[in-house]
C-alpha cells in the first residue's frame, strides 16, 4: 500500500487487477448457469409489461448496490459524514452526500431508461445479438471477455473523458458538473449530468458488444462491477488505480487535467496524460492557476 500525502492510501496495481479477477472467477461458473435461464426469460422483453419489470428490476438493484457500496465507503471514512470528528465539517459532508446522491440517482433513471430502450429496440438489429442462443458459452469464452471488455471500455472511457475536457461545449454544458466535486464522495460516481452518464454508462458499455459478443448476463456483472470500481475511484483510498481523485483534487477543470482513464493508467501513459501525486508535480500544480471553470457551488 502506498500512501500519498493527504492520507489517503492507495492499493498497488497488482493487487486490484487480482482481486477484480478473484471476483470475476468466482463468480464465473455461476453467472453462465444463470445466463441460460436469464438471458431467455429476463433479457427479451417482448411486451410492455416485461419492458416496465425489466426496468423496475434494474432500477432497483443498481440503486441498491450504489447506496450500499458508496455507503460502505463513506462510513468507514475517517473523513467521511460518519467518522469526521469535526462537528462543521461533518454537516458539510452530509450536504454533500445528498447533493452527489440527488444528481446520481437522476442520472442513474435515465441510464436504466436507456439500457431498456437499447435491449428492446436496438439490440435486435446488432450482429451479435442472440448470438449465445446459438453458440456454446464456457469459462474459456467468459475468462476471455473479461480483459476484451476491460481493455474495450477504458479505452472508451479514456478517449470520451478527454474530449469532455477538451470541447468547449461538453465542458460547460455537461462535465463541470462533476467537477464541481473538487473533493467528492463515493457518492459521486453517478453525480454527473444524464448526458455524461450515458456515454460513459450504457452506450460505452453497449459499444463494446459491437466489437465482439459479450453474453448478457457477463455483460450486467461487468456493468456492476465497472460502477464499484467508479465509486472507489472517487473515495479514494483504494482500488483508485488511475489516480481519479487527485484527477477532481489536483486537477484544474477543463485545461489542466490529467488520468483520464477509468480502470488503469494505460492510455494516459501512451498520451503523457499520466499524473503522479510526487513532489515535483504537487509544485508545479502549486503555482497559482485561474480556477473560474468550476460551477457556482464547488465540494
Ligand atoms: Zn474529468
Ligand atoms: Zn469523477
Amino acid at each position: 500500500m502506498r500512501s500519498s500525502p493527504n492520507g489517503y492510501s492507495r492499493g498497488t496495481w497488482g493487487t486490484g487487477i487480482l482481486s477484480l479477477l478473484c471476483v470475476f472467477c468466482a463468480q464465473s461458473d455461476a453467472a453462465i448457469a444463470l445466463g441460460k435461464s436469464f438471458a431467455t426469460e429476463i433479457l427479451h422483453l417482448p411486451t410492455m409489461t416485461d419492458w416496465a419489470v425489466g426496468t423496475t428490476f434494474i432500477f432497483v438493484s443498481y440503486f441498491a448496490q450504489y447506496v450500499i457500496t458508496a455507503g460502505l465507503f463513506e462510513a468507514t471514512h475517517p473523513d467521511g459524514a460518519w467518522l469526521n470528528k469535526d462537528d462543521k465539517e461533518k454537516k458539510r459532508r452530509w450536504l454533500q452526500v445528498t447533493d452527489e446522491l440527488k444528481l446520481g440517482v437522476v442520472a442513474m433513471a435515465c441510464n436504466v431508461f436507456a439500457t431498456l430502450v437499447w435491449m428492446r429496440y436496438l439490440d435486435p438489429m446488432v450482429w451479435t445479438y442472440g448470438y449465445f442462443d446459438s453458440h456454446e458459452y464456457n469459462i474459456w469464452w467468459f475468462l476471455a471477455s473479461i480483459p476484451l471488455y476491460l481493455f474495450c471500455f477504458d479505452t472508451w472511457f479514456y478517449f470520451t473523458h478527454r474530449w469532455m475536457h477538451e470541447s468547449d461545449y461538453m465542458w460547460d454544458k455537461v462535465h463541470r458538473i462533476h467537477h464541481g466535486f473538487k473533493h467528492p464522495t463515493a457518492f459521486a460516481q453517478d453525480a454527473a449530468h444524464p448526458f455524461e452518464a450515458l456515454i460513459q454508462g450504457p452506450i460505452g458499455h453497449y459499444c463494446v458488444t459491437l466489437v465482439f459478443p459479450v453474453h448478457p448476463v457477463a455483460l450486467a456483472l461487468f456493468g456492476f462491477l465497472a460502477s464499484i470500481f467508479a465509486i472507489a475511484a472517487h473515495d479514494g483510498r483504494v482500488y483508485d488505480l488511475n489516480s481519479h481523485y487527485l484527477h477532481h483534487d489536483k486537477g484544474r477543470g477543463k485545461n489542466v487535467n490529467f488520468n483520464y482513464s477509468l480502470f488503469w493508467p494505460l492510455w494516459d501513459w501512451v498520451f503523457g496524460t499520466r499524473w503522479e501525486d510526487s513532489k515535483a508535480n504537487v509544485k508545479k500544480l502549486a503555482q497559482p492557476a485561474p480556477e473560474t471553470w468550476a460551477p457556482g457551488k464547488v465540494y
